[in-house]
Parts: C-alpha cells; sequence; structure tokens
C-alpha cells in the first residue's frame, strides 16, 4: 500500500493518541479504590453478621437475667416470711427448729443465686461492650466507606474528561487520514492488543520490539518514502521516523 510519509506520520499520531485512550481506560478498571470498596464491604458484612449474633446474645443474657433476679426476689420474700414467723412466738419448739433449718439452707441458695446473678450481669457487660464497639466500628466503616466512593467518582470523572477530550483529538486526527489506511490499520490494531502501527527505531519495531534483520533492513531503505512498511515479525505498520 502507498501512503505519504505526511499520512503515515498521522497514523502514528492516532496510535499514541489510542495508546493513551487505552491507559486510561486500563486505569479505570483499576482504580485502587475499587478494590478498597470490594474491602471495606467485606469488612461491614462480618461486623452486621457479628452484631446480629451478639445482640441475640445480649437478648438471651437479659433474659436470663430477669430469670434470676426473680429467683433471688423468691428466696428473699421467703426468708422474710420464715424470720417474721420466728420472730412472731407463736410457734412450737418444732416449728421453730424447722424453721431455723429453712432460714438457714435458704439463705446459702440466696447467696448462690446472687453468685450465679452476677455471673449473669458480668456476661450482659461483656456483651453490651461487645454491641458498643460492632456498632462504632460499622459507623468508621460506613464513613470510610463513603469518602473511597467520593475519591472513586473524582478520579474517575477526571479519567473521563481525559478520555473525552482525548476522543476529540482522535476524531481530528481520523478526519485526516485516507479511509484504506485508517481500515487497515483499525484492521491491525483489533488482532494485535490495540496497536495497529510502530515507528521503526534504527533497526527495530517499536510495536514488538525484535531487530530487523540486515537484509530486510537493507530492502527497506532502498523503497520509496510512500511506500507503506509492515513488521515482518508482528504485521504493524511500520513508521520509519
Ligand atoms: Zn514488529
Amino acid at each position: 500500500m502507498q501512503a505519504s510519509p505526511a499520512q503515515q506520520s498521522h497514523i502514528l499520531e492516532l496510535q499514541f493518541i489510542d495508546s493513551e485512550i487505552m491507559q486510561a481506560n486500563t486505569k479505570l478498571k483499576s482504580l485502587p479504590e475499587i478494590e478498597q470498596l470490594l474491602h471495606i464491604d467485606k469488612r461491614i458484612i462480618a461486623a452486621n453478621t457479628e452484631l446480629a449474633i451478639v445482640k441475640a446474645e445480649a437478648e438471651q443474657i437479659a433474659l436470663e437475667l430477669r430469670r434470676g433476679e426473680v429467683d433471688v426476689e423468691t428466696v428473699t420474700d421467703r426468708i422474710k416470711k420464715d424470720e417474721a414467723r420466728l420472730a412472731s412466738g407463736n410457734a412450737t419448739p418444732k416449728e421453730l427448729e424447722q424453721l431455723q433449718h429453712e432460714v438457714e439452707s435458704l439463705k446459702k441458695r440466696q447467696v448462690a443465686l446472687e453468685e450465679i446473678e452476677l455471673e449473669i450481669m458480668v456476661r450482659a457487660e461483656a456483651s453490651s461492650t461487645r454491641v458498643n464497639t460492632l456498632t462504632t466500628d460499622l459507623s468508621s466503616l460506613e464513613t470510610l466507606k463513603s469518602e473511597i466512593n467520593q475519591r472513586l467518582a473524582s478520579a474517575t470523572t477526571d479519567i473521563n474528561l481525559l478520555i473525552l477530550s482525548k476522543t476529540t483529538a482522535r476524531n481530528e486526527v481520523v478526519a485526516k487520514i485516507e479511509k484504506p489506511l485508517l481500515d487497515l490499520y483499525e484492521k491491525i490494531k483489533a488482532s494485535s492488543g490495540g496497536v495497529g502501527a510502530a515507528s521503526l527505531v534504527a533497526d527495530k519495531c517499536n510495536g514488538c520490539n525484535l531487530t530487523i534483520n540486515a537484509v530486510e533492513m537493507n530492502r527497506i531503505k532502498a523503497l520509496a518514502a510512500d511506500e507503506l512498511l509492515r513488521c515482518e515479525e508482528c504485521r504493524r505498520i511500520l513508521v520509519r521516523i
């Protein structure tokens, strides 16, 4: 194919812009905020799951605590009644002895129940502390997520604006290129990882980075400037600069 040096230069210019657009698109997909948000979402899910479990445990403990309180009250009431009966002086000696025994064993039971109640209260305290910690963690995570989302939106807008301006520049270059040459470039670009044209630097193709052999270099040197070159290795359009 024939193409004037100016046309060949436009193709290189187009390749340069296309590479920039490609890099911007890659950057858009690999912004660190995307990974950070995935990580934060995992942490939020884990904290919410644990919070639900701890809250259910806290409810269970509160129930245990109410039962424990009732048990202590019941025993305390029994002791009061027995002590009132003892103080009344109306009981027979046998009854007195029985009542004293009962009060003794009820007092032991009271101490035991109060210990259980105390142990439940310690667990309730621990559970409540954990609920507070998780709630605070979740609130911080949500704040962080919102900040990262803002950074992501801002970075995305910047890159999209860059792509937009590069696309405008691309359209201007495309308008200067003859259709058969442009079609050839697009075809190679589509099948060669987004690079349709490369410059020939000394005896090296800038597209595949391979050195062109001496025989081919001699043939190239003998060709007219408007003869369109293709790299023998990667088949890309090769532009002498
Ligand atoms: Zn090549």
